[in-house]
């Protein structure tokens, strides 16, 4: 009897070293390469029930789209992908995996919090796949249909929700309108996530491709500003869906939170990301970046920010100091582990169980200092994490000219404010069927943060699907 192959090692993605890429906003994780695909699909195990399925919040084939990559067939791995995925080179750079596929994959010990290390790196391969699929430009057919092409259905917001839901309704034929409020299209992918996580070229080529597909796209449209949904069917828009994000930055609400260089998180990264402050004076919105940053939070909103705010730091050149401030420990933190990790390898510094006070200015009203209070773990919170309990008596300054507070979004409510008949929850996120994702206003649909609240990008993915399949059978019935 032939004796059984041993099954490859883990394979190390490749990344752009830590001293280097902290000087500028190139992508940090590289990806593998072919042969290292090839070996680390060759680890899986191929489960006859295979848990990474249900893991997946869209239901990808995992297990079927290895196989393809264990024969070398990339291109039936991409299309495997594409059945439930559109955007599968976005999603496999920045899918939460350890807390997902890879956390239900069998080599993960059931129980545990987030992925083990020996899990099946389900997101690099997706990577892979999706860049294949990008760079050997792989379209997914078309289902044209002639009793669809007569509909005319509007999208609000151009996140991962709105350019989903955009892509399925294009692909049946439905002439679709993308309505955004902001100048560029993308939601957090473009003023959210920097570049460094997810390259510029890789959102623009997935938007082109939606364009190409018929898809127009409005920018500097604010639907409940310029326009209302009233005056939308109005305009002859058959069914409309809302993708509009949860974009209202949380404060913290301490003493001097308005002193001048504290930003919410979203500001400060709008500017880096969106309005390019780290190519001044080639753009003109610069940040003033201080010596002494403190980001206050531990998601991945925290992490993105602080280091955006340690590359700045670096490219001026002077001596200076990025610190998270986090209320729990590592543990608790819910932002991504390899975030976690990427921050601590380019010297991203963190200080756990603190919890900020006040914000102390100088006599010009500009932040200088942050006072908090020490805290101990407690017993557990309706999260399942357990809760920080502040210190009496353990204050403590720290030297603070730059904080940035990443302590989660709300609902964006623009729309909704204006637009009593549509039904919100006490947190301001829409109300809808769970089943069809119809809101309380017949033929209007929502996905995305805007339901729910913060979530991830599959998730959002997810909802805007399950709407677009509702919307068709909504035109169907028409
Ligand atoms: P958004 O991406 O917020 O898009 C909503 C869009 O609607 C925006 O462009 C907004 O301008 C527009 N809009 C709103 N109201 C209107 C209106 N009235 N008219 C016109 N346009 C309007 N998730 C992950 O999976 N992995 C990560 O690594 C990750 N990192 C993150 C980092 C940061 C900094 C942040 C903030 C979030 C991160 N997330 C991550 C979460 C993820 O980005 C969101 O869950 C996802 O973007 C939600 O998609 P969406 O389409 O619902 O909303
Ligand atoms: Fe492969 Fe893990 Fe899925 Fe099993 S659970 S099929 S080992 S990825």
């Amino acid at each position: 009897m032939e004796a059984k192959k041993p099954r490859p090692e883990i394979q190390q993605v490749r990344e752009f070293e830590a001293a280097k890429r902290v000087c500028g906003f190139d992508e940090v994780v590289l990806g593998f390469t072919q042969e290292q695909a090839d070996k680390e699909a060759l680890r899986c195990l191929q489960c006859k029930n295979p848990a990474c399925i249900s893991g997946c919040p869209v239901g990808i084939d995992i297990k079927k789209f290895i196989y393809q990559v264990t024969q070398k067939d990339y291109k039936g791995a991409y299309f495997t992908i594409r059945e439930k995925n559109d955007f599968p080179s976005i999603c496999g750079r920045i899918c939460p995996a350890e807390y997902q596929c890879r956390k239900a994959c069998i080599l993960t010990k059931k129980g545990s919090s987030f992925a083990a290390p020996e899990a099946i790196n389900v997101h690099f391969l997706e990577r892979f796949v999706g860049d294949y699929g990008m760079n050997n430009d792989l379209e997914v057919s078309s289902e044209e249909s002639s009793n669809l092409a007569k509909f005319k259905v509007a999208v609000v917001g151009s996140g991962p929700a709105g350019i989903c839901c955009a892509g399925e309704l294009a692909r049946r034929g439905v002439k679709v309108v993308v309505f955004e409020g902001l100048h560029k299209t993308g939601g957090v992918l473009r003023y959210g996530i920097p570049p460094f996580r997810l390259p510029r070229n890789i959102l623009d080529f997935e938007i082109d491709y939606l364009k190409k597909m018929g898809v127009e796209f409005i920018p500097n449209f604010i639907i409940g500003k310029v326009k209302t949904l009233d005056e939308l069917f109005k305009e002859g828009f058959s069914a409309i869906f809302l993708g509009l994000g949860a974009g209202t930055p949380s404060f913290l609400g301490a003493q001097g939170e308005n002193l001048c260089n504290i930003y919410s998180a979203n500001e400060f990264l709008t500017r880096v990301n969106l309005m390019s402050a780290y190519k001044f004076p080639e753009f003109h919105t610069p940040v003033n970046i201080g010596r002494h940053v403190v980001v206050i939070g531990g998601g991945n909103t925290a992490m993105d920010a602080a280091r955006v705010a340690l590359r700045l730091q670096k490219m001026n050149g002077v001596a200076s100091d990025t610190t998270i401030f986090y209320r729990r420990t590592e543990v608790e933190m819910p932002a991504r582990r390899l975030e976690i990790e990427h921050a601590k390898e380019e010297g991203v510094k963190f200080r756990f169980l603190v919890k900020p006070e006040e914000f102390i200015g100088d006599e010009k009203g500009f932040v200088k200092k942050i006072r908090c209070l020490k805290c101990e773990l407690g017993e557990p919170d309706s999260s399942g994490r357990r809760s920080p309990v502040p210190i009496g008596g353990s204050d403590f300054e720290s030297d603070c000219d730059l904080a940035v507070i990443a302590v989660g979004l709300k609902a964006n409510q623009i729309l909704t404010k204006v637009t009593p008949q549509l039904k919100t929850d006490k947190y301001g996120d829409l109300v809808v069927n769970p089943e069809t994702m119809e809101t309380s206003v017949g033929g209007v649909f929502a996905g995305g943060d805007i339901v729910g609240g913060e979530g991830t990008v599959i998730e959002a993915m997810g909802m805007a699907k399950k709407a677009s399949s509702a919307i068709i059978n909504y035109l169907k019935k028409k």
